[in-house]
C-alpha cells in the first residue's frame, strides 16, 4: 500500500468472518471499522468517511445491495461486496447498484487485497486525474494520445472498439457489467442489446488477443460482464 493506514469499514454481521477479516487487514496495515448492521454501517460511512467499504450482502436489518444504492446517493468511496451468494444475478444487482467489486465467500486473503488495492488505486484516480495509461500484457493504451500498441506495433480500432478498450482500461482491473458498457459505450437506449457488446468484445479480441479463445487481457466474468485485466 502506497497510502498509510487507509480505513476500511467491514459491515458483516458473521463474528467468524469478522474475526478473519480483522486478523488479515490489521497485519496488512489496514485501520478497520466494524458494523454488524447495515444502520450502523452507514453511521460509521457517514462519520468517519472511510477510504474503502467491505460489504456482506445479508445483513440482520436491510440487504447489502439497498445500502449500496443508500450509501451511492452521497458517497463515492470504493465499496467491495464480499457475500455467500454466487448467483450471477446477485453480482449484476451489486454492480449496477454502484458496487465497485464482488467477492464470493469463501475467498482468500490475497485475492481479497488484490481487489482492495485495484479499488484505491480507481478511486484515487477519480476526479480531475489525467487521462489513463493501461500497460500491462504487451498491450499498451494511452488515453490522451489515443494510441494503442500491442507489443510495441500500433493497432488501429474502429471508434466503438476503441471506446469500449478505453472504458474498460479506466476501470482496469474491475468487472463492468453488461448493462454499465453497453449504457457507456452505445447510449443509455441500448443497456440491454448485449448482442452488440458479443460482437465488439470478438472483435476486440481478434485483434489484441493472440488467443482470442483463450483470452489473456479481456477476460468474460460469465453472465456478468467483462474486466481487463492488468495485473499477473
Ligand atoms: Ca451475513
Amino acid at each position: 500500500m502506497s497510502e498509510p493506514a487507509p480505513t476500511v469499514l467491514l459491515v458483516e454481521d458473521e463474528a467468524q468472518m469478522r474475526r478473519f477479516l480483522r486478523a488479515s487487514l490489521s497485519a496488512s496495515g489496514f485501520t478497520l471499522l466494524e458494523a454488524t448492521t447495515a444502520a450502523e454501517g452507514l453511521s460509521l460511512a457517514a462519520s468517519h468517511n472511510p477510504e474503502l467499504i467491505l460489504l456482506d450482502l445479508g445483513l440482520p436489518d436491510e440487504d447489502g445491495v439497498s445500502l449500496t444504492r443508500r450509501l451511492r446517493e452521497w458517497s463515492r468511496t470504493p465499496i467491495i461486496i464480499i457475500s455467500a451468494r454466487g448467483r450471477e444475478a446477485s453480482k449484476v444487482e451489486a454492480l449496477d447498484a454502484g458496487a465497485d467489486d464482488y467477492l464470493t465467500k469463501p475467498f482468500g486473503v490475497s485475492e481479497l487485497l488484490a481487489r482492495m488495492r485495484v479499488a484505491l488505486r480507481h478511486a484515487a484516480l477519480v476526479g480531475g486525474a489525467p487521462a489513463p495509461v493501461f500497460d500491462f500484457g504487451g498491450l499498451h493504451l494511452d488515453c490522451a494520445r489515443r494510441e494503442v500498441k500491442l507489443d510495441g506495433q500500433a493497432v488501429h480500432l474502429t471508434p466503438l472498439e476503441y471506446r469500449l478498450l478505453s472504458l474498460l482500461a479506466q476501470h482496469a482491473g474491475k468487472v463492468l457489467t453488461h448493462g454499465h458498457i453497453l449504457r457507456e459505450v452505445w447510449g443509455p437506449g441500448h443497456a440491454e442489446q448485449t448482442h452488440y457488446l458479443r460482437v465488439y468484445m470478438a472483435q476486440l479480441r481478434r485483434k489484441l488477443e493472440p488467443d482470442p479463445a483463450r483470452p489473456r487481457l479481456l477476460m468474460t466474468e460469465p453472465g456478468v460482464g467483462y474486466r481487463l485485466r492488468d495485473q499477473p
